[in-house]
């Protein structure tokens, strides 16, 4: 890849199968289907295996590949998700439940009440703001409905999935395949780089050669070429996101098939419960500053009630962070080999997307040269601190006292302007969609969000300092509006069954 090149990189090579590499391949053989694309993985190795939830962002992803729900959920005993249930969060009598939904078009009605009644009581006044009331998902979460209404309903409905890690690799590995990709089972020793600092080709354990033009690293936490080779620095959120650790363990989904992702607080970090079709995914995300690897075990079985229960769990360290730049030379990286943040809102595979698509977009716009490189990168770590200041803020504002690690998080002091600002204009009752827009950090988490978050944890004055006044919306319509739209949804394991069906 260099600045002569008129057209894009003809060999493209991407280390590593996991679900970032699959993605890549199939997104870079669809957008430019003269390259050729080769994926290489080491079956040793494995993939991490855990990255179970989506955003709605991949829902375009399926689109854009041409690949129908009912070809590929039942596939990956997928589930629908509409958002995601925190509970215990929060030790304010009220609050000890919110839902952050994702966003439908028929929010656009509701929302302007929603952050009208938050402004109001966080300025004194006793009127109903616990988010849950607003959101057209946080009822469909509520009643246990799928988010698929019929053509006549005129609000589009945004959701995202939950999935088996393995299954939607699988998937997408097929898609590749047709697209034309080829598919290299061996593990890469080595890396060879040029004088130049561009990489020529990498070299395998079998002894083969595997020469490339881009060369994208998908090779999980090891980060192959960009880190262990290329020497790229890696910047750790470590000062404001102590959570470096996970253990894992699936339990049978019974009859339960929430359309939703659960995130509980507990000791020292929270659980994920994710319903697929086949069983729920569970892990405890801790700090091991505050909780040994065994304890948290226990505490996991314990919550989950399967301390008798021989399933072994599986333990995980994370390394919680960001490269320096995603793109150096001619190597993209992208997934765990880039970064990652804690999976709290599930973003990981949002930012592969983001990633693959912005540098295609930026590759493209250079006339296939790297003179959009810096902006790119720039772009791509901003997208990073967004993420991470929504993730911090769930810490930070945390209503918990019971245990040092929530004390600890509620007095974290590194934080980004961005952040503070959000923080100083909610205390000072400033109007909060103006201050997240004035800020354009929206891209990443809407004011809708934001809002969810902060009134979801009952950030408001004391009870006995709130005093009466009139709602500012009407509760009354914004019920009725929700309600009727409710009628146009049916149960989500019933709209799984169908699916399952017609597929
Ligand atoms: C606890 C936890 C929970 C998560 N939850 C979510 C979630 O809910 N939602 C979400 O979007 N994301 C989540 N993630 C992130 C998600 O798991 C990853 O982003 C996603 O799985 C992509 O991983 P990957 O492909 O980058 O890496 P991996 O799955 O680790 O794949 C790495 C690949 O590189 C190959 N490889 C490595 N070294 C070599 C070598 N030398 N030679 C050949 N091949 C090699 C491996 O064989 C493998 O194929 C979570 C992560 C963790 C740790």
């Amino acid at each position: 890849m260099t600045d002569r090149s008129p057209s894009p990189p003809i060999r493209i090579v991407v280390l590593g199968g996991g679900t970032a590499g699959w993605m890549a391949a199939c997104l870079f053989a669809h957008e430019w289907p003269q390259a050729r694309v080769t994926v290489i993985e080491s079956p040793d190795i494995g993939i991490i295996g855990v990255g179970e939830g989506s955003t709605p962002q991949l829902r375009a992803l399926f689109a854009k590949l041409g690949i129908a729900e009912a070809d590929w959920m039942p596939a990956a005993n997928a589930t629908y998700k509409v958002g995601i249930a925190f509970t215990g969060w929060s030790e304010r009598p009220g609050y000890g439940r919110y839902f952050h939904p994702f966003a439908s078009a028929v929010d656009l009605h509701t929302e302007p009440q929603f952050h009208a009644s938050a402004r109001a009581r966080r300025t004194g006044r006793d009127v109903p703001a616990h988010p849950d009331r607003f959101f057209l998902n946080s009822r469909l979460a509520e009643r246990g409905f799928v988010p698929l209404a019929p053509d006549n309903f005129p609000f589009e409905v945004g959701y995202g999935y939950h999935f088996d890690a393995h299954l939607v690799g699988q998937v997408l590995a097929r898609r590749a395949a047709e697209l034309g990709v080829e598919h290299r089972q061996d593990r890469v020793v080595e890396v060879a780089v040029g004088e130049d600092g561009q990489v020529s080709h990498l070299l395998t354990d079998g002894g083969e050669a595997i020469a490339g033009d881009l060369f994208v690293d998908a090779s999980g936490f090891r980060s192959v070429i960009a880190q262990a080779a290329l020497g790229g620095k890696f910047l750790p959120f470590a000062s404001n996101l102590f959570n470096d650790r996970a253990v894992v363990m699936p339990t049978p989904n019974g009859d339960e098939l929430n359309p939703y992702t659960t995130a509980t607080a507990l000791s020292a970090g929270w659980v994920w419960h994710i319903p697929l079709t086949s069983r729920a995914g569970n892990g405890y995300v801790y700090s091991s500053r505050y909780i040994d690897p065994d304890h948290a075990e226990t505490e996991l079985r314990r919550h989950l009630g399967t301390l008798d229960d021989p399933t072994p769990a599986r333990h995980l360290e994370m390394k919680v962070g960001r490269v320096e730049r995603s793109w150096t030379g001619n190597c993209l990286a992208i997934g765990l080999a880039q970064g990652f943040i804690e999976p709290l809102e599930a973003t990981a595979l949002h930012i592969v997307q983001a990633t693959v698509e912005g540098f295609i977009q930026a590759y493209a716009d250079g006339g296939f040269t790297p003179q959009h490189r810096d902006v790119f990168n720039r772009t791509i770590a901003r997208r990073y601190e967004g993420i991470r200041d929504y993730i911090v803020c769930h810490y930070r504002l945390n209503r918990r006292t019971d245990t040092q690690y929530w004390r600890d998080a509620a007095t974290l002091a590194d934080l980004s302007d961005d952040l503070k600002a959000v923080m100083t204009c909610w205390f000072t009752g400033g109007d909060l969609p103006a201050e997240v827009h004035r800020l354009d950090i929206a891209r990443y988490y809407a004011p809708m969000s934001w809002g969810c978050l902060l009134a979801g944890y009952g950030t408001f004055p004391a009870d006995e300092k709130l005093r009466p006044a009139p709602p500012p919306a009407d509760l009354a319509s914004l019920d009725r509006l929700l309600d009727g739209c409710l009628l146009n949804f049916r149960s989500h394991a019933q709209a799984l069954g169908s699916l399952r069906a017609s597929a």
